[in-house]
């Protein structure tokens, strides 16, 4: 069994033509630090639900990314936050929603997998973080001036009833990991700030299971990203593990078929995707994904638009 581990930064890409080469080659430097780290568990023989939490946290400490450090802004100027885990073996999970506080949401939500709960949000979720020992950091430590910048231009778009000519990159992101270890077990991981200028105590699909995470050792794992509300009506990320349960489908035609399907409703975005035979899908309807594979040859590969894989 050859171990895998594929990640996404978001679909919430910058326009490549606004795109600066020093931008684009952080976000590549980004994605690559978050493959290696998941990588080096997977490597040791560690299993798929610590390499997805290794993942995440270096996307989460990257403020590129709209997760943990350098997150958005609700409409209120607050950063809330959501996050899910899950493996694929016994199908334990666990999710927060709407935190502010643990320095990696991630290990919040591994922390409530790890208790007889599934998913825990707000004050309650942070009050348990707290009695639980998750390390939490000041509010300045999420805090990033694009990220504020952006709330208030789409404040004031919003004040003026114009246009919304925003890139994807200043909606939202999300990031997240899926793995597949050397006993063929699966996980999957996915952490946000969720979108800009969101309304307070919004939720969107990342910490619902079977919406934006899940993993099934028997079809697949998957972490998803885009227009929340879309993929929470089309249970996206259950939807590609039933078609392969019930259809045969394949990981590649299941996740394609999804990502196609999604656009009719409005679902921009994209997601990540492994399977138990270490089969790989990065799938996206957007302009672009940022994205990284990386399997046992230790040769991390990432992308942004349509472009083929770089390596490093
Ligand atoms: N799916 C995230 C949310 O709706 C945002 C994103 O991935 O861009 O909260």
């Amino acid at each position: 069994m050859t171990a895998i581990l594929a990640i996404h930064g978001g679909a919430g890409t910058i326009g490549r033509e606004t795109m600066t080469a020093e931008m684009e080659a952080a976000h590549h430097a980004g994605l690559r630090r978050a493959l290696h780290a998941g990588h080096v568990v997977l490597a040791k023989g560690g299993n798929a639900l610590d390499a997805v939490t290794q993942a995440v946290m270096a996307l989460e400490d990257d403020p590129l990314f709209n997760a943990g450090r350098g997150a958005v802004y609700t409409s209120a100027g607050r950063q809330e936050m959501d996050a899910a885990i899950m493996e694929g073996q016994a199908r334990e999970a666990g999710a927060v929603a709407g935190i502010l506080g643990p320095r990696h949401p991630i290990l919040a939500a591994r922390a409530v997998l790890e208790s007889e709960h599934v998913m825990l949000q707000g004050r309650g979720a942070e009050d348990f973080c707290r009695d639980h020992g998750v390390e939490f950091a000041p509010a300045a430590h999420f805090h990033t001036d694009r990220r504020w910048d952006a709330l208030q231009t789409e404040l004031a778009r919003r004040a003026a009833a114009a246009a919304d000519l925003r890139s994807d990159a200043d909606r939202h992101g999300t990031v997240g990991a899926v793995a597949c270890d050397a006993d063929g077990n699966l996980a999957a991981a996915t952490s946000t700030g969720g979108m800009t200028a969101k309304l307070p105590g919004r939720i969107g699909d990342c910490p619902i299971f079977g919406a934006g995470t899940w993993a099934d050792n028997a079809t697949c794992a998957v972490s998803c990203t885009g227009h929340g509300e879309s993929f929470i009506r089309y249970a996206a990320a259950h939807e590609i593990a039933s078609r392969m349960r019930y259809l045969g489908e394949s990981l590649e035609q299941a996740s394609a078929t999804v990502v196609r399907e999604l656009v009719d409703i409005g679902g921009n975005g994209g997601l990540i995707a492994v399977d138990a035979k270490g089969n790989f899908a990065l799938p996206f309807n957007s302009t672009g994904m940022y994205r990284g594979v990386i399997g046992s040859d230790g040769v991390a590969r990432s992308a942004i638009w349509g472009e083929a894989m770089l390596s490093a």
